[in-house]
């Protein structure tokens, strides 16, 4: 209810007020009224019933006191007249009812305190008090009204004469005066409606003006908008104030609207400002990265060409290195051949260098990987202790070797990688030790997982400033210059070891004291094999004269002879190599060109290509691709003065005579991919830090496969030069040579196991090589006599058939000559003669 007033137009409140006001006043006042008009009636009434009562009780006194009903009752018959009298009583003094009048027609009203008992009745005057007390209160408007008067004689009361009057007058009188006053209030509440519909306007209009108005500028938002005002009462005020309000915020809005464009002024000039910054900014990034491409271009480039120049130096220094052979090898002696080892000795350390070089580019080009294999971690340790063993002797430092019983053996990583580190850490140990002792320590690192190992290299050398320490692993730095001036090095040794370090997956740091000595640790991770691998059960059976060296490599030999195919085939398996052999020079330069190789043997004399031309297009094929020179090898049967310069001059880089043994193979492996050696002591990057040490190292390991003392190896040279030169001719015709050498081809093999089936299958093949130069020397076919009979010889010299050789090279010389060539059958029949003594000699019985 209230809340349906509350949501009430303020026009239909304030009529409402009014008329609600207004009602109850009208209300009030006409209750007032009523209740006050009864009263009078009353008051009138019982005035005019007791008069009427006195002149009753005047005339009937003298029947009371008579007691004459008669009379009484006459009198009291006059009370017809009024008919509004309903009772009539007149009472004697013992209450009795002398004669009770009772209006015509009206139903009998027993009085309330009166007592009938039979005929006699007689009033309670106790309830008859009380009736009439109740009678004369002034809310009694609904109670009887009684006229009572004492009738006297003699100044004695004899009787009582009561009255009782219909209330029926005085309730019509007082319904015609309610409704009087109900209409008088309708009327009034009529008016009031009237002038509330008209007044109320004082105040609902300017209130809905208010609100109309509050309402346009809301939905419209045009705060221009004013409301009126009507006057100057409170309405008069508000409207003022909110006209004001309206005022202030259009103020408001007109200086935010100011601000506002003032902003996006702001806003325009700063974006204009930000796009010009971000066109500088996007033109400087543009010329960032153009700068950067052109820095890692750069960067590459000079990686590139690093790596290009040093293999462009390699190429040259291999020449002068060959050319520095063939010089020691020519027989020098006194002052020059020290003038020429001085040479061979620089140009060594001068390789070092470059390969340093080549190593540390190939890092920054990001194209140094990793070629794991199974190895022999020990073997590996022990190999590197052994290459510093006799230089740390001759400074009188003490070298050790701690392995940790828990360090693994068997590993699978790059043994190659993993020697360089140790190899350059020892070497640096080595070289600013001057006395005191070098350690090397490998043990596991358990916490990190299986397969981690930590090696220390401690020395109690010079050490290393405490500001050094920090630089010492940048490229080309050194702890301080003086040290380039005493001892040497590139700076570059570090640098390489702490990124081959990190390639395997590990770090590398340092402990030093300057003064006291230094500790270079890092740690690898290498996958540990629980059994001893395959590829390594042959190498780590012992061996008599020490360890064979051995190889992780992929050689490619180009070999015509199946003799000669099998027996380098044999020896290169021995030093643990894979090969894959072709028959001839166009075959080799097509397989090299895979560029999986890791050196190529290359027989001299082959069918449609022989070595020379295979090695010149090889070569000619590097220079137009820039790629990574292959060390070429030659094989050559020939050995005359003059060859081996052929051989350098077509590009090859070295050359084997036959027959050559094992351990000359390996000499020349570990001369040409050092890297390559897993479990050679000497190999490596020995050279790079003591050309010295490394030359005499390669000794030793080769002294090892072939158990016997070995001097420098241009000396060798010089005997092989004398021995395989004119050497078989001389002694052919001296008849000193033996039919077949077993020993030294079992010496050259490396083991007897394969002596029988390599001379059955050279038969096999010698066998057909005769048919071919049989009919060569029938048909005096003489180019062909030569190529057949520098097979057969070929393949003898690599068996140790040493007649049959010195037959077939007769014959062979015998055919380039002219004046010879009627010799030739006859030189044909003494091969067949010498090849059925080899048979009888060397054939399994
Ligand atoms: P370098 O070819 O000059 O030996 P490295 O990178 O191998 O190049 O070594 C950098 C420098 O670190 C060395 O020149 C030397 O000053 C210092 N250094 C390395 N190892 C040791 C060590 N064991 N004791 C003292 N100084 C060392």
């Amino acid at each position: 209810m209230i809340k349906r007033l509350r949501d009430l137009s303020i026009r239909r409140k304030l009529i409402a007020m009014l008329l609600f006001t207004n009602a109850v006043v009208l209300a009030l006042v006409s209750a007032a009224f009523v209740v006050n008009e009864a009263n009078r009636f009353r008051s009138e009434m019982q005035t005019e019933l007791t008069a009427l009562a006195e002149i009753i009780g005047n005339n009937s006194s003298a029947a009371v006191a008579f007691n004459d009903r008669q009379a009484a009752g006459e009198t009291l018959a006059a009370l017809r007249a009024k008919p509004y009298i309903r009772t009539a009583l007149i009472v004697m003094q013992d209450d009795t009812v002398l004669v009770r009048y009772l209006a015509p027609g009206s139903p009998a009203h027993p009085l309330p305190f009166a007592v009938v008992a039979g005929d006699r009745v007689s009033i309670d005057p106790l309830r008859f008090r009380d009736a009439l007390q109740r009678s004369r209160s002034p809310l009694a408007i609904g109670e009887d009204i009684y006229g009572v008067h004492r009738i006297l004689l003699d100044g004695q009361q004899i009787g009582t004469v009561v009255l009782q009057s219909d209330p029926r007058e005085f309730t019509d009188r007082l319904v015609r005066f309610f409704i009087l006053v109900t209409g008088v209030m309708l009327s009034a509440l009529l008016l009031v409606y009237f002038l509330a519909t008209r007044l109320q306007r004082l105040i609902s209009v300017p209130i809905t003006h208010l609100a109309q108005v509050i309402e346009a500028v809301s939905a419209e938002k045009n705060y221009s908008m004013r409301a009126e005002k009507q006057g100057n009462d409170e309405l008069g005020t508000l409207i003022e104030g909110f006209n004001e309000m309206l005022v202030q915020i259009q103020r408001r809005d007109q200086q935010l609207e100011a601000q506002r464009q003032e902003l996006e002024g702001e806003v325009q000039r700063r974006t204009a400002q930000l796009s010009a910054a971000n066109r500088e900014l996007s033109q400087t990034i543009a010329e960032l990265v153009v700068s950067k491409d052109a820095a890692e271009a750069a960067s590459l480039a000079k990686s590139q060409f690093l790596a290009n120049m040093s293999h462009e130096i390699r190429t040259p220094m291999n020449g002068v290195l060959g050319m520095t052979r063939v010089l020691l090898e020519s027989g020098l002696a006194g002052e020059q051949r020290r003038f020429a080892e001085a040479v061979w000795n620089s140009g060594e350390s001068l390789l070092s260098i470059i390969n340093d070089i080549l190593d540390f580019s190939k890092i920054e080009a990001g194209r140094m990987e990793l070629e794991p294999a199974p190895f022999d971690l020990h073997d590996i340790l022990g190999g590197v202790l052994e290459m510093f063993a006799a230089v740390a002797q001759r400074k009188g430092v003490d070298i050790s070797l701690h392995l940790d019983p828990g360090l693994p053996r068997y590993v699978v990583g790059d043994a190659v990688r993993l020697r360089q580190v140790l190899v350059n850490l020892l070497g640096n140990a080595v070289k600013f030790t001057s006395r005191g002792e070098v350690r090397l320590t490998a043990l596991p690192l358990a916490e990190q997982g299986e397969g981690w190992i930590k090696f220390e290299v401690t020395d109690t050398g010079i050490g290393i400033r405490p500001e050094a320490q920090a630089h010492i692993f940048e490229s080309f730095s050194q702890a301080d210059y003086s040290t380039t001036r005493t001892f040497g090095g590139t700076g570059l040794g570090l640098a390489i070891s702490r990124q081959l370090a990190l390639l395997m997956e590990g770090e590398l740091g340092l402990a030093s004291e300057f003064g006291v000595g230094s500790t270079f640790w890092f740690s690898v991770r290498l996958e540990v094999l629980k059994e001893v691998p395959e590829c390594l059960v042959q190498q780590s059976a012992p061996q008599e004269g020490g360890a064979k060296p051995c190889f992780d490599a992929l050689v490619l030999v180009a070999e015509d002879n199946p003799v000669n195919q099998d027996v380098v085939r044999h020896m290169l398996g021995q030093l643990c190599c894979r090969v894959d052999i072709v028959a001839n020079g166009e075959l080799a330069v097509a397989a090299s060109a895979e560029g999986k190789y890791h050196l190529v043997f290359m027989d001299c004399q082959m069918p449609h290509m022989d070595g020379f031309a295979a090695t010149r297009a090889i070569r000619a094929r590097e220079e137009g691709e820039g790629g990574r020179r292959l060390p070429v090898v030659a094989l050559t049967a020939n050995a005359l003065t003059g060859d081996r310069e052929l051989c350098l001059a077509a590009g090859m880089d070295d050359y084997l005579s036959k027959p050559f043994d094992c351990r000359q193979l390996a000499e020349v492996l570990l001369r040409w991919i050092p890297e390559r050696a897993t479990n050679y002591p000497d190999s490596g990057t020995a050279s790079q830090h003591d050309a010295g040490a490394a030359g005499q190292a390669a000794g030793q390991a080769a002294a090892q496969v072939g158990g016997t003392e070995r001097q420098s190896s241009p000396q060798k040279g010089e005997q092989q030069g004398e021995q395989q030169g004119d050497a078989p001719e001389r002694d052919a015709s001296e008849g000193k040579i033996p039919v077949f050498d077993r020993d030294g081809l079992i010496q050259r093999l490396g083991d007897a196991e394969f002596v029988e089936m390599f001379v059955e299958k050279y038969l096999e093949s010698t066998d057909k090589l005769m048919k071919l130069l049989r009919q060569a020397v029938e048909a005096e076919d003489y180019a062909e006599v030569r190529l057949h009979a520098h097979s057969i010889k070929g393949a003898a010299a690599s068996i140790g058939a040493e007649v049959m050789r010195a037959v077939a090279f007769r014959m062979e010389e015998s055919a380039q000559l002219e004046q010879e060539r009627s010799g030739l059958p006859e030189l044909f029949r003494e091969l067949e003669q010498v090849l059925a003594d080899f048979r009888a000699v060397a054939a399994p019985v």
